[in-house]
């Protein structure tokens, strides 16, 4: 017999774990299935010394909080560990070592089937929790003949794992400065390629940038507009937290260059942009701690003044007469930290744009029954977040409920099964 549920939750990271508690609390039967284990992306998708970006306090969802100093950054395994806590403190049904490979809309009557690794499920409803991260993507300009060690951020664990030399890091957001930093203290000669970013203080007059963020409502920013280009947040947790600051990364040895362009003769090429992109970055900064003291000043909050925050150090050589090319021969090594494309492959419903992107409002698809979690920017900045995730759930929840109840009203089940959808 076909195993049926009412709304079948594929993915059992952080998404799937907020969707199952808020889907629990809304009384609606369901099954959260997870390819390989609970928040798996966080044990085995990221690098060895991650910690969160954001403290403890604020990095979590509402109803547990994490042991110990709130203003501390857990690492990647600890994360994983609270959400699998979190789903069995909900007793969330998840199942494990299941994999989906394909949902279709049944044809003649209401709901879907998936089959998965374990069997067909039926359910009136599917929620695509699958993640915002799941294809690395790397830029197409070093060919494998170049014999270069090539590495995208989602397969780098630790420096021991790249081959001797010289290493380039392309990408400036959290993770390519992170990983930047850690093999430079690893005593590797680095250079870090850098595109547009926004850099916020880690703190500003006492305040984490996740509580200033929250106050100043640039959380909840809405969605960029359609062709707007999205800014990477480069923020860091490791040892303790602190400040992105690529004039501080520069003076410490690490080689700042522009957008990587092109791999020709022999080389890697690079924008001219360095400077340009470092005072964008600057002036980004600058602007938080404008808003926030604007902020501090209308609402009469008594904030320790910081004016020291405000002073960048001097231009270092590698923006004011900026590295153009890099020979392949004299690296070991490109650490691709350029991002990540979703990926719905298993998902063969009308659901998607012309781009093949996911066509929804705030989660809620274009194929009725439906629904998208965890995207960037589902509803807001914070929409991939751990914190965001959860407020996005609840939504779709809701929405759930409210068609649920329609097919509630007096009369409706008894039409032929092919009218109910
Ligand atoms: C390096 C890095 C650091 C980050 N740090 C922070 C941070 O500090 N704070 C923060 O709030 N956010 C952070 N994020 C963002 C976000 O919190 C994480 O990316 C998080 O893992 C997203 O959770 P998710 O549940 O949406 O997706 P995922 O964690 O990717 O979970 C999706 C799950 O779906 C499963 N799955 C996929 N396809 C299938 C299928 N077909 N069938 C069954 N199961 C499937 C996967 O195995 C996975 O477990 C970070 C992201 C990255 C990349």
């Amino acid at each position: 017999m076909v195993e049926t549920t009412d709304t079948l939750v594929v993915g059992g990271g952080q998404a799937g774990i907020a969707m199952s508690e808020h889907l629990g609390r809304a009384g609606v039967p369901h099954l959260v299935l997870e390819r390989a284990r609970i928040a798996e992306a966080w044990r085995s998708g990221r690098w060895d010394s991650l910690v969160m970006n954001g403290p403890a306090w604020h990095d979590r969802f509402p109803g547990l909080e994490f042991p110990g100093d709130p203003a501390r950054f857990p690492g990647k395994e600890e994360v994983a560990e609270y959400f699998a806590a979190y789903a069995a403190m909900i007793d969330a049904p998840v199942r494990c070592g299941v994999e989906v490979t394909r949902v279709t809309r049944n044809a003649g009557r209401a709901g879907f089937t998936a089959e998965t690794s374990a069997g067909p499920v039926e359910a009136a409803r599917i929620v695509a929790a699958t993640g915002p991260f799941q294809k690395p993507v790397i830029p197409a300009l070093v060919p494998e003949e170049a014999g270069v060690h090539q590495v995208h951020s989602a397969a780098y664990r630790n420096p021991g794992q790249l081959q001797d030399g010289a290493v380039l890091v392309v990408g400036a957001g959290s993770s390519g400065v992170q990983i930047a930093d850690e093999l430079r203290r690893a005593g590797r000669r680095v250079h870090l390629s850098v595109g547009p970013h926004d850099r916020p203080p880690r703190a500003y007059r006492g305040r984490d940038f996740v509580w200033w963020l929250g106050v100043l409502g640039k959380w909840e920013a809405p969605p960029p507009s359609a062709g707007a280009e999205h800014v990477t947040i480069s923020v860091s947790g490791a040892r303790g937290g602190h400040t992105v600051d690529f004039r501080r990364l520069a003076g410490e040895g690490v080689t700042l260059v522009g957008r990587t362009e092109a791999c020709a003769d022999g080389a890697l090429h690079f924008a001219p942009d360095i400077a340009e992109t470092v005072a964008r970055g600057d002036a980004n900064y600058l602007s938080v701690l404008d808003e926030a003291d604007a902020w501090a000043a209308r609402n009469a909050m008594a904030l320790p003044e910081e004016p020291e925050a405000r002073v960048l150090g001097p231009d270092p050589d590698c923006l004011t007469d900026p590295v153009r090319s890099l020979a392949l021969s004299d690296l070991g090594a490109v650490v691709w930290a350029t991002g990540y494309a979703a990926d719905h492959g298993w998902l063969e419903v009308d659901a998607f744009d012309e781009r093949g992107r996911p066509a929804h409002v705030r989660g809620v698809s274009t194929e009725p029954g439906v629904y998208f979690l965890g995207l960037p920017w589902l509803s807001q900045r914070g929409s991939s977040f751990i914190w965001g995730v959860w407020h996005d759930a609840r939504h779709i929840a809701d929405r759930i409920a409210i068609q649920r109840g329609y097919m509630d009203q007096p009369g409706v089940a008894t039409l032929p099964e092919e009218r109910r959808a």
